[in-house]
């Protein structure tokens, strides 16, 4: 870049730049509003098993219907909500709505499956995130053990901090998943010695799978690593026939993705699992 160019976009850049931040406080004031104005809503994706087909557990995706954006997604506002803070109302928001929606699905007769919400950062740091909880499964009446959480590995580089934290969190007796793994920097010696239950292998290892030896082999070794380390495993990101093919081949029990279904909503879940358990059936009695 010449000097002049440099000059130039930086002119071109300033006016951007507060451009960007008049919309973020803007976004920021409009979000102070929406819980109250019920515009957040949660959409689930299914967890199949992939030797039995079965329903393991649904994750809950957080929406925001804006009035007048229309519906916002997660990359664009939970940023914001972490930095304001806001995300600790809205995060616990998220779990109670989700567990609510749990025992309901269980309470209509559907088999028990679990429900996952994602944690961030400022959550996990909530002294009394495990008492919150508590209260909430106590109030909705789900049992602790359809719940889980998904952390991810950023969560974990204060050690000790988050040894404290799962211990307390798997006291409750929920579940604890570590997302996106393979993006972040855990250190396996560690790994081992927190109380997680299952590692969700990032989708970009998953996604070029077919075309890339080196996802290939980083997926399989993942999913060989949490075998040995008695941990499950989930491919996250999956889309295709191929990518299941390869995945069953290399004994990782679950699977998530466009492929079964996109996040949509408890209602087009619930159609959208009865129409699957008919699937299976007629494959099971062909
Ligand atoms: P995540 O927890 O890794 O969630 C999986 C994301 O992958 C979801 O994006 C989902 O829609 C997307 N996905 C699932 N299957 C496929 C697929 O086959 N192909 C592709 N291309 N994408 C797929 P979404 O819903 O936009 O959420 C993005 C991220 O936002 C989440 O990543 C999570 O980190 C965060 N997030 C969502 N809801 C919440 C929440 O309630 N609280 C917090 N703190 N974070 C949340
Ligand atoms: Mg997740
Ligand atoms: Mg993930
Ligand atoms: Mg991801």
């Amino acid at each position: 870049y010449s000097a002049k160019a440099e000059r130039n976009t930086y002119r071109i850049y300033t006016p951007r730049m507060s451009d960007q931040a008049r919309e973020r406080l803007k976004l920021e004031n409009d979000m102070r509003r929406a819980l109250e104005e019920n515009q957040f809503y949660l959409v689930y994706q299914p967890l199949v098993d992939l030797h039995s087909g079965n329903v393991t557990g649904v994750e809950a995706l957080l929406r925001w219907e804006h009035p007048e954006r229309g519906v916002v997604p997660p990359h664009l506002f939970i940023p914001i909500a972490e930095e304001t803070g806001l995300i600790n109302e809205i995060g616990e928001w998220v779990i109670r709505t989700a567990c609510a929606q749990n025992k309901a699905w269980q309470d209509a007769g559907l088999p028990p499956f679990i429900v996952s919400v994602n944690l961030s950062m400022r959550q996990f740091h909530q002294h009394d995130l495990a008492d919150r909880i508590r209260a909430i499964l106590d109030e909705t009446g789900l049992e602790p053990r359809w719940v889980g959480l998904e952390i991810t590995e950023s969560m974990t580089a204060d050690v000790e901090f988050a040894y404290e934290t799962l211990r307390k969190l798997k006291e409750v007796g929920v579940q604890i998943s570590l997302d996106d793994f393979g993006t972040g920097y855990s250190s396996l010696s560690y790994l081992k010695r927190y109380p997680i239950d299952k590692l969700k292998i990032d989708r970009s290892f998953v996604a070029d799978l077919d075309r890339d030896g080196n996802d290939a082999a980083i997926v399989s070794t993942i999913a060989a690593m949490a075998r040995h380390l008695n941990m499950r495993v989930t491919a996250e990101g999956v889309e295709s026939e191929e990518q299941l093919r390869f995945l069953r081949a290399e004994l990782c029990e679950e699977a998530q993705g466009f492929y079964y279904t996109r996040p949509v909503t408890a209602d087009a879940f619930v159609k959208w699992y009865h129409e699957h358990r008919q699937d299976q059936e007629a494959c099971s009695e062909r």
